[in-house]
């Protein structure tokens, strides 16, 4: 098992395997590449466009997909996924990235809002012209999408995910099956303000790598102002280095954050005392990594 960072800083951290960095946000920002990282692109979910053009915004029976609507109850603004000039620009966004020496590309909410979504009169027609029913033609619009976005990219190509591993489908028009042909991996963030109740890690990460027919890497918030988070971080790792992941990556503020959880994990005789009785071989082997270099 790897251990890499998230991050929105493009700073590579020596010890981590794995660097991606946020380089199209939510609320519309745009950055240039992350040199040698896998930039992260946020895709459908773009408050600043959605205020330059509200027309844009994906709607439902209980109205637009903005955060303030809270009918919608979501956590973004979506610009409906079928708006042709909306998704020119954030292809054209892929290729100035692939143009630049990037890890690869990783689509990040590259999907519908929620299950309702989206009725515009544009949607609308296109479904009764597919012959399809709701929930295909919303897969099969999103699957579009992908491939596209795939074309452009010449690195590693990946999606997160929304971590619902049973209706990703109905409420989102993500399709685990057909999509696990086109990515290298699925990235799974199970983010959280700490994980001193973590049952919950466990079971859906478990639920993912079974389903999904591609390597899976899980996010973890790693965010972690103080020792007693920080320990129940790394126990919570331990416990997932049992299982077939690919990576485990730690979503940071910077690399001082980075630099903070293998000072702590190093330094801390306790936690590899902990590691050796219980037999956790994967883990041992990043803390071993991580003693080397620092
Ligand atoms: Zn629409």
């Amino acid at each position: 098992m790897e251990i890499g960072l998230v991050s929105y800083t493009p700073e590579i951290v020596k010890g981590y395997d794995y660097h991606v960095y946020y380089s199209k946000w939510v609320n519309g920002s745009i950055f240039p590449a992350g040199k040698e990282m896998q930039n992260d692109v946020t895709c459908f979910c773009d408050a600043k466009a959605i205020r330059e053009k509200p027309e844009i915004v994906a709607i439902s029976k209980y109205g637009p997909a903005l955060r303030k609507n809270r009918k919608a109850n979501l956590a973004f603004d979506y610009v409906c996924p079928t708006n042709q000039e909306y998704k020119n620009k954030v292809i054209d966004y892929i290729k100035k990235l692939n143009k630049e020496e990037i890890k690869g590309v990783t689509l990040n909410l590259y999907h519908f809002p929620e299950e309702e979504f989206c009725v515009c009169p544009r949607c609308v027609e296109l479904w009764q012209a597919s012959g399809l029913n709701w929930i295909d033609w919303r897969a099969d619009i999103i699957t579009k999408f992908i491939k596209e976005a795939k074309i452009n990219v010449k690195g590693t190509f990946a999606v997160e995910m929304f971590p619902d591993p049973i209706l990703a489908k109905e409420r989102f028009g993500i399709d685990f099956e057909s999509i696990a042909q086109l990515v290298d991996y699925f990235h799974v963030p199970l983010s959280a303000r700490d994980y001193t109740t973590n049952y919950w890690v466990n079971l859906i990460a478990r639920d993912f790598l079974k389903i999904l027919k591609k390597p899976v890497v899980l996010e973890l918030s790693a965010e972690m102002p103080n020792f007693e988070k920080m320990d129940v971080l790394l126990k919570t790792i331990a416990h997932l280095s049992k299982y077939d992941f690919k990576a485990i990556l730690l979503l940071t503020h910077d690399s001082k954050n980075a630099m903070q959880i293998i000072e702590f994990a190093v330094k801390n005789k306790d936690f590899r005392d902990w590691l050796i009785k219980f037999e956790f071989s994967e883990m041992l082997e990043i803390i071993d990594k991580w003693s080397s270099i620092y």
